[in-house]
Formats: C-alpha cells, sequence, structure tokens
C-alpha cells in the first residue's frame, strides 16, 4: 500500500458509504484524516473507530453547500495542523427524475452539493497547498458525467461538471506541486445504490464485464495511489473504478 504518513487529508462525505471507506483505508496508509459530513454522530463515531485502532481522525461537522461554512472548515484545519495535503470531495446526492418532470429545487440540490460543494472546497484548499508546495485533489465524480443516464440529467450534469472543472484546475495549479483528478466509479455497493430495482441490477450486472458490483475499497484504493507521492505526475485524468461498465 502507498504511504500517506503525516499527510493532512479532509474527506468530505465520511459519514458512510465511499467516503467512511476512504477514511479508513487512508488512515491505514497513515493519513491524518479529517471526517467531514453533516452526521455529526456518525463521523464522530467513525473518528473514534479510527483513532482506537491508531490512526489519526478528527470529525469535522459541515454542509459542502455552504461555502462560508466549508471554506471556514478548511481554514480551520489549516490552523490546526499547520497545512492541508489532501482534499478528497466525495459528499454527493442524486435527486433522479426525467427531465420533463425535474424542478428546480432537485437540479438545484444536485448542483449546489455535488459541483458547488467540490468549488467550495477546491477554491479554499488551493491556497494553502500553495504555500506547502504540495497537494493531491481528488474528485468523486462517476460514469454517469461520462456517459449520461436517463432520470439522472441534474446528477450527470454535476459529475461531468466536475470533471471539466478538474482539468480546468489541473492546469492552474500544475507548476505548484498540485494535482487534481478525477475517480469515476461505477456501480458501488452502497446506501446510494441499495434501492436500485432488481431488474435494473440485473441490467447493470450483465454489463460489467469483471461480474460483479464494486466495493467502497475499490474506489479507496485508487484514491490512496492518486494522494500518494507516487501519483505526481498524473494530473487532470478521470480514472474510471467500475469494473469495465463503460467498454461495455
Ligand atoms: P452515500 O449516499 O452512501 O454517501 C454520501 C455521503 O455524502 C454521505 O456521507 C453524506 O453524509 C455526504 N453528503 C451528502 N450531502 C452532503 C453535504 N451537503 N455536505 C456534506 N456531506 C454531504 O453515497 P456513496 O458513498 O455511494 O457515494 C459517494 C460518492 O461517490 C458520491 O459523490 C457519489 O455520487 C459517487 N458515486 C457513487 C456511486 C455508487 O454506485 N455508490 C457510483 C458513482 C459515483 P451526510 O448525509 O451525513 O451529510
Amino acid at each position: 500500500m502507498f504511504d500517506l504518513t503525516n499527510k493532512i487529508t479532509i474527506i468530505t462525505g465520511a459519514s458512510q458509504g465511499i467516503g467512511r471507506t476512504i477514511a479508513h483505508i487512508f488512515a491505514e496508509s497513515g493519513a491524518n484524516v479529517i471526517c467531514v459530513a453533516r452526521s455529526e454522530s456518525k463521523i464522530n463515531e467513525l473518528s473514534l473507530k479510527i483513532n482506537d485502532k491508531g490512526g489519526h481522525a478528527t470529525p469535522m461537522p459541515c454542509d459542502v453547500g455552504d461555502g462560508e461554512a466549508f471554506s471556514k472548515t478548511i481554514n480551520t484545519v489549516v490552523d490546526k495542523f499547520g497545512k492541508l495535503d489532501v482534499l478528497v470531495n466525495n459528499a454527493g446526492i442524486t435527486r433522479d427524475s426525467l427531465l420533463m418532470r425535474m424542478k428546480d429545487q432537485q437540479w438545484d440540490e444536485v448542483l449546489q452539493t455535488n459541483l458547488k460543494g467540490a468549488f467550495y472546497g477546491m477554491k479554499s484548499a488551493i491556497r494553502p497547498m500553495m504555500k506547502n508546495k504540495f497537494g493531491r485533489i481528488i474528485n468523486i465524480t462517476s460514469i454517469v458525467g461520462l456517459t449520461g443516464n436517463p432520470g439522472q440529467a441534474n446528477y450527470a450534469a454535476s459529475k461531468a461538471g466536475l470533471i471539466g472543472m478538474t482539468q480546468s484546475i489541473a492546469k492552474e495549479v500544475g507548476t505548484r506541486g498540485i494535482t487534481a483528478n478525477c475517480i469515476a466509479p461505477g456501480w458501488i455497493d452502497t446506501e446510494m445504490t441499495v434501492d436500485l430495482q432488481e431488474d435494473l441490477k440485473k441490467d447493470l450486472l450483465d454489463r460489467i464485464p469483471v461480474g460483479k458490483i464494486g466495493r467502497p475499497e475499490d474506489i479507496a484504493h485508487a484514491a490512496v495511489f492518486l494522494a500518494s507521492d507516487e501519483a505526481s505526475y498524473i494530473t487532470g485524468q478521470t480514472i474510471t473504478v467500475d469494473g469495465g461498465r463503460v467498454i461495455n
């Protein structure tokens, strides 16, 4: 496993699913993880668990769609730890509907959390990363941002936006020791996907070359690599972790 010892890492959406697993696996790799989500009790519990196992974790409840609050959270981390090495923008929501029935609210909520939340995070993280001459920004997008998906125009727009935003930032900060990349998960077994209809699940599974659903660990391992010193020459990329779904 790649070594992330003493890498100060903010992980959003850490209260469950992929974000929670990223927090565990980063901590196991030596990172000092700051767990961000709105559910205070869940990130408190996660941090206790990581610290009990000898890792380093701090819970920081925050709504990433609230720019002032998210920026304050990042500034507090930099004040407390003296730097910020890694930002994982993982928080995400869905509000699915066919476009012709989609309400403004469904569009706005998804864009506010998935895209604007990442914008707020990156905007506040870049200055301390520049000062530190090191930074790793990892944005969790989705294969839906590459392919589109009926019923998810809002979600697909937010995830495709994340890819374009990441490429732009990679160009802005590339000479400063900062990389910015995306991970595009396919179908991963979390609370977000638990309620998919059975016939849809069967159809999805039939189209995954490796023949199984992904686990949060599959995403976390890719994130550890992108956060590592060894990934310094990779920037502006989207790594698809989907069991081959997009090639099918
Ligand atoms: P979950 O629904 O299981 O978890 C989402 C996380 O985001 C929770 O921790 C939630 O915490 C947090 N979150 C949501 N809104 C906010 C907010 N406004 N501020 C702070 N935190 C927030 O989803 P997954 O773990 O499955 O997904 C994680 C990421 O991976 C998402 O970006 C998702 O789009 C992406 N993804 C997932 C796939 C899958 O198949 N599961 C496939 C492709 C991409 P809380 O409610 O406590 O705030």
